[in-house]
């Protein structure tokens, strides 16, 4: 700048190549105060304008009214995201409206022609004459060298300029760009600036800078403002609307409250089917609402939208289907995706005049388009749950026995009709805790003795337990008992964490009765039919060996009576389970303890069982020729007799029956409170077994059946062969009385192995 010996308004005056010295008009002497003040009182009326866009065109109006040098003036702003300069604003230029056009998208890069030099140097720089002038577009790019060609030509040949950076601090805002178009042809008189002007002029500048960019902050806090009105306005249409369409009908009245816009749709989207489903409408033409209730995405006008995710402005057209929305006297349209955490759940459809596109802010849209898509697969999930919910009510409804969800502090959440009315309840009592029920229900044990909180059905569920025919009596509405049967089991979340239970019950009452009399009957056949059998078999017996004995003996009688003594023996077995399943229950059954050698007493089973297994290999593999255990050898003996006849008799002739005896140590862990009278009374202690297995190469036996094995009266493969299914059931309370337990391990075709054990006390 400090090149310059004369100002570039001043050298307006001075270089006028084509004017004769007469022809020039007179430079009147102007007050750089008066020109000051002029310009101190613009400055002070643009800090009071608030809207950037009167702002700018303030800027440049007044500029020119303000100094009699300057006839226009262009305003460029600095855009960051382009690195370069854009016409805002610009007045008083004499271009044919094409041109003007043109200036109005043209976009200097900084450095480039006197405005980008202004920008980038952060100095003023000044056009004084027309060769400066075109030495100037000479370096512009050539999209822009045209350009500026053209306006010199329209421009006056006596065109000056002076380009005034703007900056605030560190910060490009533009460059005001000043220019003195020659005398006026009417010849009235105008006023140069003096080269001491241009300080003046930079004063300006920072001024007009400081207030664009006050207003720019202020529009900006403006626009974040309507943004949070907005999302406000959704926020509470979202929060409050009842149910899906309510939803859309009243997010879609919002977003045409805050667009300028009277003609909309809320579509969604059914990614199952790729349709699209209209949710909510305002101020469409009825046939196309008709044609847009239900329609494939495939060629759909916002197909693209649903695809990419990306919101789409542009003309309404005829070969997207939009015919009638153009008959409307509609032009264009803004489709917008409707986002629930980067998935399309549905589109927003925005219809306007040709100047839709200065309406809709997407950068305000596209959030809440977010918020509503969120929404709407919120209220999408929870009718859906709903509908989970129906479906599982009427199937929990639906079945017979009681069913009751608890929480995991064990309060009631849900409860079937049946559940309701064995309970004799009314209402589902939602707060009751656990230590109440066993007072609220009148809950005991099948011997009458109340029980433990510990021992409620919920608490064992909740404690991790699976349990089933968990027998307890409950006080009926009537205040007779009821024996319930109860089955539960915990509910666990996908962590693994217990967060509630399931218990199933039904009254069992009538059937136990029924039970009751059955084994009643049951134990007053057996004892009646026991002593004539035990004649029977003596007589047969005596008869067999008496024949054996003759030597004459018929093989045909000697096979009759073996026949005869053999199942007569067998059906005092089966008599003798029976009387001992009703000596069991009456807790008659008291055991013998006495010191026993296993070994001898196994071998001696073994030997009973080979005659009626003459097909079957008995193997007998003790680890030692002594196990001595205490134990009522009657009972051991039966529990033997019946894993090895079950073996005979569940697995095919000509394979192998294998009896192991061995002893082993096991660490047992005293839980607190356990008082095991079997188990050793430090904390874990070791404690010594005899381990008895009964392996078969039987058709074994499925785990479903195995879990029902030792029930009673329990058989696993139906009527085919002979027995009452109580061997196993009496097998088990024995090796219980005696303190040991007893399991099967069992695969399918390949066999069966029966494990007992009996603790081994010094
Ligand atoms: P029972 O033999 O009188 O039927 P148990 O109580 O001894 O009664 O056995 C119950 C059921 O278990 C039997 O009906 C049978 O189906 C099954 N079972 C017992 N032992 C075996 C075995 N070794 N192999 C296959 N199934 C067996």
């Amino acid at each position: 700048m400090s090149g310059y010996e004369t100002s570039a308004i001043q050298s307006a005056l001075d270089v006028y190549p084509d004017t004769t010295a007469e022809d020039q008009p007179q430079a009147v002497t102007v007050d750089p105060t008066l020109q000051l003040t002029q310009l101190l009182n613009i400055s002070a009326y643009l800090v009071s304008v608030m809207d950037l866009d009167e702002l700018l065109m303030r800027v440049v109006t007044q500029v020119v009214v303000a100094l009699p040098s300057v006839q226009g003036s262009i305003l460029w702003l600095y855009e960051r995201r382009s690195g370069g300069l854009r016409v805002a604003a610009s007045y008083g230029l004499p271009l044919v409206s094409t041109t003007y056009a043109d200036l109005q998208h043209c976009q200097l890069a900084s450095g480039e022609g006197a405005p980008g030099q202004s920008l980038q140097g952060n100095e003023i720089v000044c056009i004084e004459t027309r060769m400066h002038y075109r030495a100037i577009i000479e370096r512009l790019n050539p999209h822009n060298r045209e350009l500026f060609q053209q306006i010199s030509d329209e421009l006056p040949a006596t065109l000056t300029s002076v380009c005034i950076p703007l900056r605030v601090g560190n910060e490009a805002i533009g460059v005001l760009e000043l220019m003195n178009l020659g005398p006026a042809s009417d010849g009235s008189l105008w006023q140069p600036l003096g080269r001491d002007n241009l300080s003046i002029l930079q004063t300006f500048g920072n001024l007009v800078a400081a207030t664009i960019k006050k207003t720019q902050l202020y529009t900006q806090t403006q626009s974040h403002r309507r943004r949070l009105d907005a999302f406000d306005a959704v926020v509470t249409a979202i929060s409050t609307a009842t149910d899906l369409s309510d939803l859309m009908r009243s997010v879609l009245d919002v977003v045409l409250g805050l667009v300028p816009v009277s003609s909309g749709a809320l579509m969604l989207l059914d990614p199952a089917q790729a349709r699209l489903t209209l949710g909510a409408y305002h101020g469409l033409p009825a046939e196309y609402v008709l044609s847009i209730q239900s329609f494939p995405v495939a060629g759909a006008g916002c197909e693209e939208v649903v695809r990419y995710g990306q919101p789409t402005l542009r003309p309404l057209l005829e070969e997207r289907g939009e015919q009638k929305l153009l008959e409307a006297g509609l032009a264009s349209c803004a489709y917008l995706p409707l986002l629930a955490g980067g998935t399309v759940v549905g589109v927003l459809g925005l219809y306007g005049e040709s100047n839709l596109p200065d309406w809709v802010d997407m950068t305000t849209l596209m959030p809440l388009g977010n918020q509503v898509g969120f929404a709407i697969a919120n209220v999408r999930l929870y009718e859906d749950s709903q509908v989970e919910r129906r479906k599982l009510n009427t199937v929990i409804n639906s079945i017979a026995e009681g069913v009751v969800l608890c929480d995991r502090q064990g309060q009631l959440v849900l409860a079937n009709e049946a559940a309701m009315a064995l309970l004799s309840l009314e209402s589902v009592p939602f707060q009751q805790p656990l230590s109440e029920m066993t007072d609220f229900y009148g809950i005991r044990d099948t011997e009458g003795q109340p029980l433990p909180v510990e021992q409620l059905p919920m608490a064992r569920a909740l404690s991790g337990e699976i349990f089933y025919d968990y027998r307890v009596l409950l006080c009926g509405a009537s205040g007779a008992d009821t024996v319930m049967s109860f089955s539960g089991a915990p509910a666990r979340a996908d962590s693994g964490d217990i967060e509630g239970a399931v218990v199933i019950f039904r009254d069992i009452t009538a059937s136990q009765k029924l039970e009751r009399a059955k084994d009643e009957f049951l134990a007053i056949a057996a004892h009646e039919l026991r002593s004539p059998l035990a004649a029977v078999r003596s007589y047969a017996d005596l008869l067999l060996r008496r024949e054996q004995q003759r030597n004459d003996a018929d093989a045909r009688d000697v096979r009759g009576l073996t026949i005869l003594s053999q199942q007569v023996t067998h059906m005092l077995r089966m008599v003798d389970n029976l009387l001992d399943v009703s000596r069991l229950d009456a807790g008659q059954l008291g055991l013998q303890i006495q010191r026993v050698n296993l070994v001898p007493l196994v071998a001696q089973v073994l030997d009973q069982q080979r005659p009626a297994a003459p097909n079957h290999e008995l193997v007998l593999h003790p680890d030692a020729q002594e196990l001595w255990v205490q134990c009522d050898s009657l009972r051991i003996r039966q529990v033997l007799t019946n894993l090895v006849s079950n073996a005979v008799k569940y697995s095919p002739a000509e394979t192998q029956i294998t009896i192991r005896l061995l002893t082993r140590e096991i660490l047992v862990e005293k839980q607190a409170g356990e008082a095991d009278p079997l188990v050793d009374a430090a904390a874990n202690s070791v404690v010594r077994e005899a381990l008895i297995s009964v392996s078969d190469a039987g058709s074994g036996i499925s785990a479903d059946q195995q879990a029902h094995l030792f029930q009673r009266y329990y058989r696993a493969g139906g009527r085919r062969t002979e027995g009452l299914g109580l061997g196993l059931y009496l097998s088990r309370q024995f090796v219980l009385m005696h303190g040991g337990t007893i399991w099967v391990e069992s695969v399918e075709n390949k066999g069966s192995t029966f494990y007992f054990t009996l603790p081994i006390k010094e």
